[in-house]
C-alpha cells in the first residue's frame, strides 16, 4: 500500500516547511493557511483518525499537544489560540493521519458549524 501524504511528508520525502520535530512528531506549516498561524502536527508513525489510538499510544498523543504548546510559545500566541483535530467525515478531516491544527493569530469565533 502506498504511504499516505502526512506519512510521507513526516518522512522527508515530500518537501514541507518544518516547524518543529521530535522522537515521536513531525510539524509543519499547513500549505492552505486559515490564519497568521497555522502548524500541523502529525504523529510520526501512520495513525488514521483519533479513534484508532490505543493506551500504548499515550505518549505520541500527549506529543501532538506538547509540541502544540512549544510552537504556540515559539510563535507568540500569548493571546490564546486553537487547537484542532478534524475527525471523520463529520469531522471534516480530508487526510487519513491524525494532525492536530494548531491555529492562531486572529480572533475566533464559536461555534465553528451552523446552528441547526
Ligand atoms: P483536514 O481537513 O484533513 O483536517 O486538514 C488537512 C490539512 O492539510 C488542510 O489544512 C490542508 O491545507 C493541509 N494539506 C493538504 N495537503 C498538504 C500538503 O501537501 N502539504 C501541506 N503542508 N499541507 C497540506
Ligand atoms: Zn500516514
Amino acid at each position: 500500500m502506498e504511504p499516505c501524504l502526512f506519512c510521507r511528508i513526516a518522512g522527508g520525502e515530500i518537501p514541507s516547511e518544518k516547524v518543529y520535530e521530535d522522537e515521536f512528531v513531525y510539524a509543519f506549516e499547513d500549505i492552505n493557511p486559515q490564519a497568521p498561524v497555522h502548524v500541523l502536527i502529525v504523529p510520526k508513525r501512520h495513525i488514521a483518525r483519533v479513534e484508532d489510538l490505543c493506551h500504548s499510544d499515550a505518549e505520541t498523543a500527549g506529543r501532538l499537544l506538547t509540541a502544540a504548546a512549544v510552537i504556540a510559545k515559539q510563535r507568540g500566541l500569548t493571546n490564546g489560540f486553537r487547537a484542532v483535530f478534524n475527525n471523520g467525515a463529520d469531522g471534516g478531516q480530508e487526510v487519513e493521519h491524525i494532525h492536530l491544527h494548531l491555529i492562531g493569530g486572529v480572533k475566533m469565533g464559536w461555534p465553528p458549524f451552523p446552528s441547526v
